[in-house]
């Protein structure tokens, strides 16, 4: 990562959403949390997270006033994340106050624009989220949301972590952040927060079939405990499509093992499957934890057309490639 010039103001990353190509789940550990096996790939539907310095302006640039930092969520496009300190943009910035060891001491609450009005001694560093990636839809909005924040705020702050630090602050906040910090393409095992880039010498076209009603990982999970078995599914013939960019192969070993608990709590989401595979894709899987459906196609012409075949059948149809690389910082002022 490229050092931070000294002195920002305001820094804008644009961080992509997650698909799972491979999800194999090993078992429930004692703590509740499941090991699994998974390929994880970034899709070309982005967030982006923008973080800049608010409040009295003598405050922000003198050291001294450093001490004392308020964080104050905004949400821009796109609406259903939370907007309050449960949001994982917030976490993700408390995480790195903490970890970074410069000596700030983040206040708690207070953060809505209301704070802002009834002014404030102390400066504020504002966290604004646009987002595109659906909430609760399997692909990681939240974990991405967290990973730009991570990323963007380690500039503003020049706090001066590597991605590794990053990761590793990510870890507690979200299986999926460690991830989204590095994007690409990775295999990703334990309970999802050890990661390995792996080859893709593919460039894949996507059609996402998006539902507006999320679907909570924990419900998943729970469904799974009750019908599913340790699966011993490998990755490799995914890793080998990935490696000799053949879309067919890969369309063909796309798997989930969260799939069944996924069709199981949204019944109609079979249907869709289907009708996906009919209008031509290559293969379908659930992302994570659902209830997205990822069809792969034979090229960005397919794409069009199966998107529009199934249209009619999701709230929202998006035509994506993949993989999309990782966070990008697409401001920096
Ligand atoms: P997971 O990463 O657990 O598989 P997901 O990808 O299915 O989750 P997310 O969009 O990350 O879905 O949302 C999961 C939960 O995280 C939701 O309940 C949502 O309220 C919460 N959440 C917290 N912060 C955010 C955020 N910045 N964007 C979206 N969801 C968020």
């Amino acid at each position: 990562m490229t050092r931070a010039p000294a002195g920002l103001a305001r820094v804008a990353v644009r961080v992509p959403a997650k698909i799972n190509l491979f999800l194999a789940v090993r078992g429930r550990r004692d703590d509740g949390m499941h090991d699994i096996v998974s390929i994880m790939h970034t899709v070309g539907v982005h967030d982006v997270v923008t973080v800049a310095f608010g409040g009295p302006r003598a405050a922000m640039h003198h050291p001294a006033g450093r001490r004392v930092m308020e964080v104050e969520l905004q949400l821009g496009t796109g609406g259903g994340a939370p907007p309050d300190d449960a949001n994982l943009a917030v976490r993700a910035a408390r995480a790195l106050a903490s970890s970074a060891g410069n000596g700030w001491s983040l206040r708690r609450g207070g953060g809505g624009r209301g704070a802002a009005e009834r002014g404030r001694q102390w400066p504020v560093t504002r966290v604004r989220l646009d987002k595109r990636i659906p909430v609760g839809a399997g692909m990681a909005g939240g974990s991405a949301d967290a990973a730009g924040t991570l990323i963007a705020l380690n500039r503003l702050w020049d706090c001066d972590l590597s991605l590794d630090q990053l990761r590793d602050i990510g870890a507690a906040l979200g299986a999926d952040v460690p991830f989204c910090v590095g994007g690409g393409t990775a295999l990703a095992t334990g309970t999802g927060v050890t990661t390995a880039q792996v080859l893709c010498r593919g460039r894949f076209q996507l059609v996402l079939g998006i539902s507006d009603r999320p679907l909570a990982t924990a419900d998943v999970y729970r469904c799974w405990d009750e019908i599913g078995v340790a699966s011993r599914a490998e990755p490799d013939a995914v890793l080998q499509a990935l490696r000799t960019a053949d879309p067919v192969a890969l369309g063909e070993a796309l798997h989930n093992d969260l799939q069944p608990a996924a069709f199981h709590l949204r019944p109609e989401l079979r249907a869709r499957r289907d009708a996906l595979l009919a209008a031509g894709a290559l293969g379908v899987v659930v992302s994570g934890s659902g209830p997205t459906l990822v069809g792969l196609t034979d090229g960005a012409q397919a794409a069009r057309r199966v998107a529009r075949a199934v249209r009619h059948l999701f709230d929202r149809v998006e035509v994506a490639r993949s993989p999309a690389g990782g966070p990008e910082v697409v401001e920096e002022r």
